[in-house]
């Protein structure tokens, strides 16, 4: 499909690793949207399960598959084309497929970084494969996954200054919680304790300092018997410790089986 678009087609990619919900929809409706705006624009959808980023062996394992339905999505959002490849395709037996440098924003805040060792390094090297494979003109990323796209727009911008990031709000449930291609795991009981994470986002923004804030979102989640990884205020962009410029609350904390992320902008 790649070969009959050819090298001049304007394309937005929405990197995904499938299971996909009202969250990627989202995105793909943004990609068809900025495609439109391009000399033979489309979007393609890319599905891929990258071995390389999972840290845990058995939450790879247990990755739902769930592809007519995601092709249902896909057409449905008005996706131009979906690109399924198999792992040997991205990683050809006896290729060294490189690592791009990493950025600060991914080996320093102690954030996903700390907690998710290699992770980044194999979501920058399947994203930067994914943009030498496909050439983009835009890529589309979610919010839900900030530190990831914080790192994605760093390490684009040094090795595929071309390529444009585009960031999307997160998607929720009715009730708030983050969409979450690994929700499906969560037991019933856990998805109400689960509501306390996106709880305590909301709640730390009517908090005016950062270390106020801190200590509200972990009152919030010792209500609901929620230890976290990391319920904190950062700088937007560098995620380290706050200063001047935009802030945003993240919270990581495993909720039964389930490990959790969510963010939201911090206004303080
Ligand atoms: P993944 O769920 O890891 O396959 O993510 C593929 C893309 O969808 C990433 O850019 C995610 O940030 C984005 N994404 C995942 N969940 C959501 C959501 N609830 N709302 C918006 N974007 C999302």
């Amino acid at each position: 499909m790649l070969e009959r678009l050819g090298s001049e087609a304007g394309i937005v990619l929405i990197p995904t690793m499938g299971a996909l919900h009202a969250g990627h929809a989202s995105l793909i409706r943004r990609g068809v949207a900025l495609a439109g705006r391009l000399d033979r624009g489309t979007c393609v959808v890319w599905i891929f399960v990258n071995p390389t980023q999972f840290n845990d062996p058995a939450d790879y394992a247990r990755y739902p598959k769930t592809l007519d339905a995601d092709l249902r999505i896909c057409a449905d959002a008005g996706a131009g084309g979906v690109y399924v490849p198999a792992t040997e395709e991205i990683y050809p037996p006896g290729v060294n497929v490189r690592v791009p440098e990493l950025p600060r924003v991914a080996i320093h805040p102690g954030l996903e970084d700390a907690k998710r060792p290699g992770h980044f390094a194999g979501v920058c090297q399947v994203v930067l494969r994914f943009f030498e494979i496909v050439k983009p003109k835009i890529a589309v990323f979610g919010e839900k996954d900030w530190q990831q796209l914080q790192v994605v727009r760093a390490m684009t911008k040094r090795e595929m200054p071309g390529v444009e990031i585009a960031p999307m709000p997160t998607v929720r449930e009715a009730d708030g919680l983050a969409m979450s291609s690994r929700n499906r795991f969560l037991s019933a009981e856990d998805r109400v304790r689960g509501l306390a994470i996106s709880r305590a986002l909301r709640a730390a923004t009517g908090e005016s300092d950062a270390g106020a804030a801190e200590r509200t979102m972990r009152a919030i989640l010792a209500e609901a018997q929620i230890d976290p990884e990391y319920a904190v205020v950062r700088d937007a962009e560098t995620l380290e410790k706050p200063g001047a410029g935009a802030k945003r609350a993240l919270i990581a904390a495993r909720v039964g089986s389930v490990r959790l992320i969510d963010n939201a902008a911090w206004p303080g």
